[in-house]
């Protein structure tokens, strides 16, 4: 098939959007100044026990050193919400464990990369001879600077990618090809202007300022990356997000534009969009390993699971089920699951 230089970018976005994708771009394999904002991100500590983020050298902020001979960079985005959803009414019941929505379904690595490398080879047709790699979040890759750059939007305040009219609820892929492709315009407007919403709320004032986070604090860290003992101060505001944080999405305006995912990967599964933390930290591990199969949560491991849910635990209303839940792993064989049950009962008890 014989598509003219200039319509290639065109044929590209409707090619992708058969693939499931709702946006596409294309550009340089350049981050500009992100790269300068990672490094030092990574020399005041910020990024935590993060060390990953500082293992590849400049090749996270450098894709032709990533991958030689890269010419573009397509940045592809895919929405994951999903419909009917209602995340505040189960943030607000604190019996509830709230998980961060783009983990409820089928982890989405697979998925977008699948689509990712249809997306390549379909390329493949239209400009022979290319070579591609597929990436998404699998590799270190500025993923959020490379679309803001090939046009995709702007990254907010809270650091997340945001479309006026998505939001910023999808996945981000990339595609680092050797065909020389023409490239888009770089998004340069920033639409959040006077607002602050994102900062105020956070509940554990991890924003050290707009656009800097202190990965340290965030609750999206806290319960995912770090490994050991969550500090105890952040434990009470922490209150019953058990598997990341949504709030300085939720509450950003542009959230309005979210629009559901037809993906069926993405549907939530075993109802982890809406169950009781008492019932989830009664889970035995083969339990959890069956009903987390496919699914990002199994990241955290099933002792940071009971970890992070004694904390919410721990911050839940002194009910029944809640304080039985807790006393049954009192005893629990890990130290670190029982030293969080410890301060949980100690949450109730100080309340009584
Ligand atoms: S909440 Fe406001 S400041 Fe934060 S990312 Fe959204 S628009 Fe920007």
């Amino acid at each position: 098939m014989t598509v003219p230089f200039e319509q290639l970018p065109e044929k590209i976005r409707e090619i992708a959007a058969e693939l499931g994708f709702q946006a596409v771009g294309i550009t340089l394999p350049e981050t500009g100044v992100h790269g300068e904002y990672l490094q030092k991100w990574l020399a005041e500590g910020l990024h935590g026990e993060m060390a990953y983020m500082a293992d590849h050298g400049d090749k996270r902020y450098t894709p032709t050193s990533l991958i030689p001979g890269t010419l573009r960079v397509i940045s592809a985005r895919m929405d994951y919400l999903t419909a009917p959803d209602s995340p505040a009414e189960v943030l607000n019941d604190r019996e509830k464990a709230y998980i961060a929505r783009y983990t409820l379904g089928r982890d989405y690595h697979k998925l977008i990369r699948k689509r990712l490398v249809q997306l390549a080879k379909a390329i493949d047709e239209l400009v022979q001879g290319h070579d591609y790699r597929a990436f998404t979040d699998s590799a270190p890759v500025l993923e959020r600077a490379l679309a803001q750059r090939a046009g995709l939007g702007w990254i907010g305040k809270n650091t997340m990618m945001i479309n006026r009219q998505a939001g910023s609820f999808f996945f981000l892929g990339e595609i680092f090809t050797t065909a020389p492709l023409p490239i888009d315009t770089p998004y340069e407007k920033d639409h959040c202007g006077r607002c602050s919403a994102c900062l105020d709320l956070c509940p554990t004032n991890a924003f050290v300022g707009p656009h800097k986070l202190d990965a340290r604090r965030c609750i999206s860290y806290l319960t995912i990356e770090l490994k050991g003992a969550i500090p105890e101060e952040l434990r009470p505001l922490m209150g019953n997000r058990v598997f990341g944080c949504d709030d300085c999405q939720l509450v950003c305006p542009w959230n309005r534009f979210s629009k559901p995912s037809g993906e069926q990967d993405f549907q939530p599964r075993h109802s982890l969009d809406n169950s009781q933390l008492a019932s989830l930290f009664l889970w035995s591990e083969e339990e959890f390993l069956a009903r987390t199969e496919g699914s990002a949560i199994r990241r955290t491991g099933y002792e940071g699971w009971l970890r992070n849910l004694a904390v919410g635990l721990g911050n839940a209303p002194s009910t029944i089920p809640v304080i039985e839940a807790l006393k049954a792993r009192q005893d629990h064989p890990s130290a670190l699951v029982r030293e969080h049950v410890a301060w949980a009962l100690a949450q109730h008890r100080g309340r009584s």
